[in-house]
């Protein structure tokens, strides 16, 4: 994928109305502090267009990102973060329900896993989640430079086992920093979303 263009289309809060997209979608979820935001502005190329936050979980929103008119990047909420009132949680978690319930367009949906910690409950329940809902997740391990190399095998039998992944399920190691997994996770796109 060569991105040529990128612009943030719409930005959703909890009571707005969901655009309805001709174009296909790509959407990603995670834990606040998971590295999405990074992750995004890695596959577009731009430094910071997507938010980079040290206060994780503070904006909430769907922004949909509209790629070269030929897809939409969906940059999901990030859950999980421990400072928000309860009631909050349900709101967005209600916001994520509505978009993947709603979405016609939704091809592929990525969720995302610190490769360095065991998943915690929330990722379970997220995951869960979208595969009770039909979709086929695809994981994505973030912050893989953040571990030795022998690390590694360790730490993605870690989440497939903690996560207990369905045994086709796609796993991809990540870096923002060194871009480690940027052309599989495009592969992917041009080859399922795109093909
Ligand atoms: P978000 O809350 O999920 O959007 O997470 P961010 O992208 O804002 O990242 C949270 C923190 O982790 C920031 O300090 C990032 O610089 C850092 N981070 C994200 N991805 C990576 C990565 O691949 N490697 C390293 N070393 N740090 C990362």
């Amino acid at each position: 994928m060569k991105i040529k263009n990128v612009e943030l289309e719409t930005v959703c809060g909890i009571t707005s109305v969901l655009p309805d997209n001709e174009l296909p979608e790509i959407a990603f979820a995670g834990k606040s502090n998971v590295g999405k935001s990074s992750l995004i502005n890695a596959l577009m190329n731009r430094k910071a267009l997507a938010r980079t936050s040290q206060k994780p979980g503070k904006t909430q929103t769907i922004n949909f990102y509209n790629i070269n008119q030929e897809l939409y990047l969906v940059d999901l909420p990030g859950y999980g973060y421990a400072k928000v009132a309860e009631a909050e949680k349900r709101k967005w978690g209600q916001l994520i329900e509505r978009y993947l319930h709603g979405s016609k367009q939704l091809k592929a949906l990525f969720l995302l896993i610190d490769i360095r910690h065991e998943p915690g409950t929330n990722d379970k329940v997220m995951y869960n989640f979208i595969v009770e809902m039909g979709y086929k997740p695809i994981i994505i391990a973030t912050k893989l430079d953040k571990l030795k190399r022998s690390q590694v095998a360790k730490h993605l039998k870690q989440i497939k086992v903690g996560l207990d992944l369905l045994p086709e399920t796609i796993l991809i190691p990540f870096s923002a920093t060194s871009k480690q997994g940027r052309e599989e996770i495009w592969d992917f796109v041009d080859k399922h979303v795109l093909g």
